[in-house]
């Protein structure tokens, strides 16, 4: 008897695991030393102290055995390495780009394009400029303007591409400030700011029109292309039959070039690239790469670093990784938002962000609500996210201090590192956290710089 097949809904983990990093556990009393030790800043914190580490998803991933042949294979010629080759013919072959300039991580290859092309009274506008894109554009001496449609701004409303560019506002703004003043136009694919929100295939396309109409380059703020192109697969009608890469070259199609961190999408520790087709574009930009990162064959990368991108750019694209990573990110937030738990919706591509504010609403924002729950979370479990919040926006350039519009603790996934029962323990803890949090009590700075301060901040908590 031929039996009926079915299919499963429970969504395994696509490797299996043949090398493995023990984490250490520790009690809560040892935990509350140690975050004591460091002045209740987990930034201050030891890895080793750490049970599940989501503070970032950048170069924190686990590499396939397939990079690590790559790597021990790698050729080290300072010039005309073939590894560099073979990143070469990857980018190549997902982007569509003709030129590939390496660069050790995804800010210098904003750092080479935008002192290339941007000056002072230019203006450059995003959906939403990732950090360090907006601290290189204003570098160059120009502005960063983000122009995210209202939904993405707003946390508890449900859009398919929270991410997408207002159209309405980006043509405003070319006719407000001539294209003359604009050396690009920029996307962030997914947006990462934004709470790592997809973009739509249609949105990509309706901005690479009117960068074409008002003759402007286009360039896509790559790091994440590929929970983009999975995003649009699964989301956008006309593309459930579309393989990932194809969608990711559709998208690179509408571009003139991109900038990269392979940090992220490239599932590597190390890395980032530029590519683009303009010649000239392309030449002015290898000589300051020379200056600043490397002879354009290597640019920042030793020759293993360039296999391990080569090869991990395809497994990003990989259907049964990116159904894997989208779904323990949204399994988490499923779990959560049942316990009552207010979140960003829908979650995103590598984050989850929960919403301190209305649950902490007896801290006020001046006493730090989610780094607060961030830290609750460490002691009760182990856990380390990021605050989001006024510790990092806080702070106004006259010194005084100003209440930031959100209060979110992010959950960053590290790619490949963490399993469906490390998520079951995250949930656990952090709905611990939440029926316990009328007992959180709020913190106060009491050492710090002025700039990026959440990073050595030290903090005090405030008794009764
Ligand atoms: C991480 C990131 C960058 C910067 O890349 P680094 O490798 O950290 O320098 C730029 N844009 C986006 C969207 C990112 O996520």
């Amino acid at each position: 008897m031929k039996l009926n097949e079915f299919h499963t809904d429970t969504i395994i983990e696509p490797f299996r695991i043949r090398s493995v990093e023990p984490i250490r556990f520790t009690t809560m009393e040892e935990r509350t030393q140690l975050l004591k030790k460091a002045h209740y800043n987990p930034f201050l914190l030891k890895g080793r102290d750490v049970l599940i580490d989501l503070l970032t998803d950048s170069g924190t991933g686990a590499m396939s055995s397939q990079q690590w042949s790559g790597m021990i294979a790698s050729d080290e010629s300072y010039a005309g390495s073939s590894s560099f080759y073979r990143l070469e013919s990857a980018v190549k072959d997902i982007t569509g780009f003709k030129h590939l300039i390496p660069t050790h991580q995804g800010r210098a290859a904003e750092n080479i394009l935008f002192t290339t092309i941007a000056g002072k009274g230019d203006v450059i506008p995003s959906n939403t400029h990732f950090d360090t894109t907006r601290a290189h554009v204003e570098h160059a001496g120009a502005e960063a303007r983000d122009l995210v449609i209202e939904e993405g701004k707003q946390p508890r409303t449900q859009h398919p591409f929270k991410g997408n560019m207002d159209l309405g506002k980006l043509e405003e703004t070319i006719k407000e400030v001539g294209s003359d003043r604009i050396p690009v136009i920029m996307i962030t694919v997914t947006n990462n700011s934004g709470g790592g929100q997809p973009v739509s295939m249609e949105n990509i396309r309706s901005v690479s029109e009117i960068a074409q109409e008002y003759g402007i380059p286009f360039f896509i703020d790559a790091c994440r292309f590929a929970e983009n192109a999975w995003f649009i697969k699964s989301r956008e009608k006309g593309f459930e039959e579309k393989s990932t890469i194809d969608i990711a070259r559709q998208m690179f199609s509408y571009a003139d070039g991109c900038t990269m961190s392979a940090k992220k999408d490239g599932m590597a520790n190390i890395g980032g690239f530029l590519a683009l087709n303009s010649d000239e574009l392309a030449s002015e930009c290898r000589n300051l790469e020379i200056l600043t990162e490397g002879f354009p064959t290597y640019g920042g990368m030793a020759g293993y670093d360039m296999e391990a991108v080569a090869r991990g750019l395809y497994e990003a694209l990989d259907e049964d990784y990116l159904r894997y990573r989208i779904r323990s990110i949204a399994y988490l937030g499923d779990k959560l938002t049942e316990a009552g738990i207010p979140i960003v919706q829908p979650t995103g591509g590598h984050a989850v962000y929960i919403d301190a504010k209305e649950m902490l609403s007896h801290i006020p924002p001046t006493q730090y609500p989610a780094w607060s729950f961030n830290n609750a979370l460490y002691l009760l479990g182990g856990i380390r996210g990021v605050e989001i919040g006024t510790v990092m926006f806080g702070k106004q350039p006259d010194g005084t201090e100003k209440a930031a519009s959100m209060e979110l603790v992010r959950l960053a996934f590290p790619r490949r590192v963490y399993t469906q029962s490390h998520v079951d323990y995250l949930a656990e803890v952090i709905i611990n956290a939440y029926k316990q949090r009328k007992k959180l009590r709020g913190y106060k700075i009491v050492d710090g710089p002025d700039v990026l301060r959440h990073f050595s901040a030290k903090l005090e908590p405030i008794e009764d």
